[in-house]
């Protein structure tokens, strides 16, 4: 058992009040809250050690570097990865999703060949495929999903033929909470020749991460969705696959040498990182590592799943609330809508009671088609929400439901 109230006192906002009511933060597949280790690392880097990485031969610039270079060995060693030549930061899971669409898509994808995703993805694995679709004369094909919200593997195996090159997948629905299986899906894939990429955008801060047991060929996700700070994510791609890439940005750090005729790339990982990257941001995300560590992801989960069960329990029974998403796998996520009021009206007045919700169609607009909604409520919950959180909730909503119907 872990000691939520612990937990909690590590979160400086949780102490906060929104509205004159106590903050109950519930949107957590949107971001989680940072807790001060995370704050202090970013306040210390700025304070003792701030200087760029890689080049400078002074202390501060070998302190950096090492604070940066340290908590690749962290992500290595929480995606599971075979070598450290594998982890590319990156600005986020968008970012490492584009970054691979820009050059292995590039230098892959043919005309007639086929991209398959599926849908219940964020725009940030639908968009990148459709521009790079647009500009081979490529096709991208959808894994249609069930009522319940999870994807029709029937229908997946029968899209996989010799067209398809890549298989483009979310771990975890950030709408749904689905969880995919997604070790069956990439191992399909390699079977039709295809490559695969795991969008862990929401799936790192919930499962345990490894990339050598799903054979995935590439992984993103951010850290901010795991108590760590913004603007910092993680591409892990297998190496073989990341030296035949052609590089993505062009700059300082990501070359050998250059004269004007050509430049030479630099050795992985630094042939994807051009340009100065978010230092203090990568420092802090290895204090936002460690304190997952330090509680254990199954510890973390099976308080999750506990809340989940509450909450599902709690909101169900109130007559106006419809589940969108009921996949028996699932993580962390409540996705309801409230027959005849708009998601954002409800949104707003939970907000009144100090209640944190998302509102609206989550990144996942052809989703939501999928469902013939404009939007959901939902409610996402982290380590340190409670069931006095989740009766909070419940109780706002039938506050928010008299109010508006
Ligand atoms: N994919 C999924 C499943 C997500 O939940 C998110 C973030 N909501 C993203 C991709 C994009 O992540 P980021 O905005 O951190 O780049």
């Amino acid at each position: 058992m872990i000691d939520i109230a612990a937990i909690r006192q590590q979160f400086p906002v949780l102490n906060r009040l929104v509205k004159g009511k106590p903050l109950v933060y519930l949107d957590n597949a949107a971001t989680a809250q940072k807790p001060q280790v995370v704050i202090d690392a970013l306040v210390n880097y700025y304070s003792q050690y701030n200087a760029n990485i890689h080049r400078g031969i002074h202390t501060l610039a070998e302190e950096a570097t090492a604070a940066f270079e340290d908590t690749r060995n962290a992500v290595q060693q929480l995606l599971h990865a075979d070598s450290r030549e594998e982890i590319i930061f990156t600005r986020g899971t968008t970012e490492g999703i584009n970054l691979v669409a820009y050059t292995w898509g590039r230098q892959n994808i043919g005309k007639g060949d086929e991209i398959i995703i599926s849908g219940m993805e964020h725009h940030s694995n639908i968009v990148p495929w459709q521009v790079l679709c647009a500009e081979k004369e490529a096709v991208l094909k959808i894994v249609p999903v069930n009522d319940n919200g999870e994807l029709e593997m029937e229908a997946f195996h029968s899209l996989l033929s010799d067209k398809t090159k890549l298989v483009s997948i979310c771990q975890i629905s950030n709408s749904l909470g689905t969880i995919n299986p997604v070790k069956e899906i990439i191992k399909a894939a390699h079977a039709a020749g295809a490559i695969t990429l795991i969008d862990g955008a929401q799936s790192t801060v919930h499962l345990d991460i490894d990339v050598q047991d799903l054979d995935c060929d590439f992984f993103a996700c951010s850290a901010h969705k795991l108590y760590g700070p913004t603007g910092v994510g993680v591409l892990y791609g297998k190496k073989a696959i990341l030296e035949a890439m052609p590089v993505f940005m062009g700059g300082g750090e990501m070359i050998k040498e250059v004269s004007y005729q050509h430049f030479t790339p630099n050795e992985l990982p630094y042939k994807f990182e051009a340009g100065t990257p978010n230092i203090a941001d990568v420092v802090a995300f290895k204090a936002a590592i460690e304190f997952v560590n330090g509680i254990g992801k199954s510890a973390i989960a099976a308080h999750e799943a506990a809340l989940l069960e509450y909450a599902a329990e709690q909101l169900t029974p109130i007559k106006e609330v419809r589940m969108i998403g009921r996949a028996r796998n699932r993580a962390s996520v409540l996705s309801f809508v409230v027959e005849g009021a708009h998601p954002q009206d409800l949104g707003i007045i939970l907000d009144n009671q100090g209640i944190a919700v998302r509102t609206g169609h989550h990144c996942c607009q052809p989703l939501m088609d999928r469902f013939a909604i404009p939007g959901t409520t939902r409610a996402s919950f982290a380590v340190y929400n409670t069931k006095e959180e989740v009766d909070a909730l419940a109780k706002g909503l039938q506050k928010a439901i008299k109010m508006l119907l």
